[in-house]
């Protein structure tokens, strides 16, 4: 009998919620405890270093020395007062996590004691090992300085007694490596390029920001149960496991009510984020029996995408306290969904104004009209780079699935907006002119009436989809650090939105009237991009014949997916935009490939290890209880009788021999596909050849496993079941 996998079992039936003690102040008094924010600084800074900084902070400029240490010091005496005793750069290297390095605030008082000293220099700079992170070549290790360097636009917060502090991560020479630089890069391009448009409608605006509303998928698992499965363990997925006869078909854990257990985790990690100052909001079941979803209020992105990091390293602990393992694996679980992390994107004027969100005016519509068009456009002229932004080994498992975004980017617009966006397509130009005469306005506002977006028809089946104020962007991967999609995107909109500045201005300058122009163009940018435009079923065959047909990047493979990044257009974007140079995307697809390498070389590890030293060791020994059973009947009843009654396990005998020995064929197919992968230096060949020769071959020996399974005694079966390990909670 297999004890581990009864003994979890048990310990994690038999456990109870823990219970959370809830603060005795309300949230509004907690939230932001652990963060040095603009009320923690009035306070704890001399008011000409608060009033420089705020005004750094603002107008994106540079601290002196002399302001950074006088910050440093305030900061070191609210983090000391908080009982933090150590600090570090908290930076977001091009790993799935964050990094960091703590060092205590002693230092030598040259008396042959210590003082407790945070000087403004170790605030503002750090050189940590850039060769010990991914870095595609950039850094060598004979030469390995890389500076860590304060980003002032996310506040610095404590975390487990440890004061830490948001920082970009850049080689010696430059180049960055890692998320936070270039997406601070995007931003601003996009800042720069959307508030030059905005101005068309608005001369006073001074900034457009960037937002982000992250929408966190992620499963619950008991401890116990988690520590039985070495692929968990190990890969974050399963790699095996047949599918329990009860999943999400009920539909009955959608906004079900919320298990015991994992209430009081939810409530302990609400406060957590509070205290953080995460505006953590909206929690509830998933799709999925043991899937759940966290979202906040959104953000400006650089910071919601900080807020989203640091609630994926919150998340695992707050689990722990509650004997659950969190898995933000894209596809911990086959035939059920998986996770994503809908991206919920929009831009806004420093005047308050949502881009995105159509106004009452003919005038504001004008302004929101094209926007959305200039985002078609870029989302069109980019589809296989955003497609590549979010691709993933591990998110390959979710895209193209069943009940995921598929591995085509189009976009979703609803009814509503696709009528407008067809009228004013068709409609010529003297058309406009004409009708605005007769209604005594300067353009056709017939054609744009006050709209009312209807957030009704949605459509779940679209990667990209507009939800009335906002674009989400839904094929984002449940483990991703949203950076990479959010710097492919504002990128694209910021080149997109350049290029359509150019082309209005030299209308004006041509004698055209500035509504003219504007709307002149972006029925030009309609047309052109049409073709990503999609509010059918995603999930259809038909729609990858379709998509093929309209051009757009139908690629499955996601090592040949990262290949986008290299392309013409994308090279020329980042660097029209400020945001990578040639030689950065190349150290970095060099990451991509290299990454997708390893975790497909270790998945395949794990699951040759389980097939021949966990599976096929306790299907021989299942085989032998039949065969002794066999013995057995035909002894007590020679014969033809003793033929009929052993022909059922004789059956089963042969199956089982039939599976163990594809199942060794396979492994052994696996590993030699493996070897002759490694030999291959290149990394983008190497990482096709996991894909292409190893990747299938797992699925046969998953197929065989899961077919022993079943067939096995249960108590005789060594890793915790599907459905032990999505209902037991
Ligand atoms: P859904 O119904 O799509 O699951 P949720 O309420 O779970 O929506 O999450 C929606 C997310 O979108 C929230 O984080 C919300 O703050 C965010 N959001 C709302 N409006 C905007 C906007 N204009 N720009 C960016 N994010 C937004
Ligand atoms: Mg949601």
């Amino acid at each position: 009998m297999s004890k581990l996998r009864f003994k979890v079992v048990e310990e994690a039936f038999d456990r109870k919620a823990i219970p959370v003690e809830t603060p005795k102040e309300r949230p509004t008094e907690y939230y932001g405890k652990y963060v040095f924010n603009r009320q923690k600084m009035f306070e704890y800074l001399p008011k000409k270093t608060y009033d420089a900084l705020v005004d750094a902070i603002d107008n994106k400029k540079t601290l002196s020395r002399e302001v950074a240490d006088s910050v440093a010091a305030g900061m070191k005496q609210w983090a000391i007062d908080n009982g933090a005793r150590h600090y570090t750069h908290w930076f977001h290297p091009l790993t799935d996590g964050t990094a960091e390095k703590h060092d205590a605030f002693v230092e030598h008082d040259g008396k042959g004691g210590m003082v407790e000293e945070f000087t403004g220099k170790l605030l503002v700079q750090q050189e940590p090992d850039a060769s010990s992170f991914p870095n595609g070549g950039i850094r060598n290790t004979f030469e390995a300085r890389g500076y860590s360097a304060w980003d002032i636009s996310s506040p610095a917060f404590i975390l487990d007694k440890t004061l830490c502090i948001p920082t970009i991560f850049i080689a010696y020479t430059g180049e960055s490596l890692d998320y936070k630089t270039p997406l601070l890069r995007a931003l601003n391009s996009v800042d720069k390029a959307a508030t030059a448009v905005a101005r068309y409608f608005d001369p006073e605006v001074k900034h457009v920001n960037s937002f982000l509303g992250w929408e966190q998928e992620y499963f619950l698992v008991d401890e116990a149960l988690y520590s039985a499965r070495p692929d968990l363990v190990m890969t974050g997925r399963t790699l095996m496991g047949h599918e329990s006869a009860k999943n999400q078909q009920l539909e009955d854990h959608y906004f079900g009510a919320i298990p015991s257990r994992v209430e009081s985790f939810m409530l302990d990690l609400e406060i957590e984020c509070h205290k953080l100052g995460i505006p953590a909001k909206t929690r509830h079941n998933e799709v999925a029996p043991n899937q759940f979803e966290l979202a906040p209020i959104f953000e400006e992105t650089n910071l919601a995408n900080d807020h989203n990091l640091l609630l994926m390293s919150l998340i695992a602990e707050v689990a722990r306290r509650h004997n659950f393992r969190v898995l933000l694996h894209e596809k911990p679980f086959a035939g059920i969904n998986g996770s994503g992390k809908h991206n919920n994107w929009s831009l806004g004027t420093d005047k308050g104004v949502l881009l995105y969100a159509p106004g009452k005016t003919p005038k504001d519509n004008l302004q929101f009209i094209t926007f959305v068009a200039n985002t078609m456009a870029a989302v069109h002229r980019h589809n296989g780079l955003l497609k590549a932004s979010i691709m993933s080994a591990t998110n390959a498992h979710r895209l193209g699935a069943n009940e995921a975004p598929p591995a085509i980017i189009s976009i979703f617009l609803g009814s509503q907006l696709s009528e407008i966006f067809d009228k004013l397509e068709k409609s010529d130009s003297d058309d406009l002119i004409e009708l605005a005469g007769k209604k005594g306005l300067k353009i056709n506002v017939d054609q744009i009436p006050e709209i009312m977006v209807d957030n009704t028809d949605r459509n779940r089946t679209s990667p990209f989809a507009f939800t009335g104020n906002r674009f989400e962007f839904r094929a984002v991967g449940s483990s991703a650090n949203c950076a990479s999609a959010m710097i492919a995107l504002n990128a694209a909109i910021a080149e997109q939105l350049m290029d359509f500045k150019t082309k209005v201005d030299a209308r004006i300058a041509a004698g055209e009237g500035l509504d003219h122009a504007l709307l002149a163009e972006v029925k030009e940018i309609l047309r052109e991009s049409k073709a990503i435009h999609f509010d059918g079923n995603g999930y259809s065959d038909e729609w990858k014949e379709e998509a093929g047909r309209r051009g757009l990047d139908c690629e499955t493979s996601a090592p040949k997916i990262f290949d986008a990044y290299l392309s013409p257009s994308s090279i020329e974007m980042f660097s029209k935009t400020g945001v990578f140079t040639k030689l950065e995307l190349e150290a970095r697809n060099e990451v991509k490939w290299e990454m997708y390498t390893k975790k497909l070389q270790i998945e395949a590890r794990v699951l040759g290890d389980l097939a021949i030293n966990h599976v096929i060791p306790v299907a021989i020994r299942y085989q032998s209880v039949l065969t002794d059973n066999v013995f057995k009947l035909k002894t007590l009843f020679p014969n033809e009788k003793g033929d009929k009654l052993a022909a059922m396990d004789l059956d089963t005998i042969e199956r089982i021999s039939t599976h163990m020995a594809t199942i060794m064929e396979e492994v052994k197919k696996m590993v030699n596909a493996r070897k002759a992968a490694n030999k291959i230096d290149d990394e983008r060949e190497k990482a096709i050849a996991y894909h292409d020769n190893v990747l299938p071959c797992m699925d046969v020996i998953r197929y065989h496993i899961d077919k022993l399974e079943l067939m096995v005694d249960d108590e005789m079966w060594p890793l915790p079941k599907y459905r032990e390990l999505l209902f037991i909670r």
